[in-house]
């Protein structure tokens, strides 16, 4: 498993930087119409394990890291 990015007080990770090669666009009519809404949205997977959706600029938005 490679290095943590660091996190903030409140577990937030403090990465945007989404892992090369891990991002996906997400396909609703794999998931059923209960989740069309996130159609088209790209996903990819931060250094900390966490997969969180992408910002316009391919940044990854503010999440949370997992907890062990
Ligand atoms: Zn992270």
């Amino acid at each position: 498993m490679s290095e943590r990015p660091d996190a903030t007080p409140d577990g937030y990770c403090t990465n945007t930087e989404p892992v090369p090669g891990t991002i996906r666009t997400i396909n609703a009519s794999a998931t059923g119409p209960k989740f069309s809404h996130l159609h088209g949205r790209r996903y990819a997977q931060c250094p900390c394990g966490k997969e969180t959706s992408l910002t316009g600029r391919d940044n990854l938005r503010r999440h949370k890291q997992p907890q062990e």
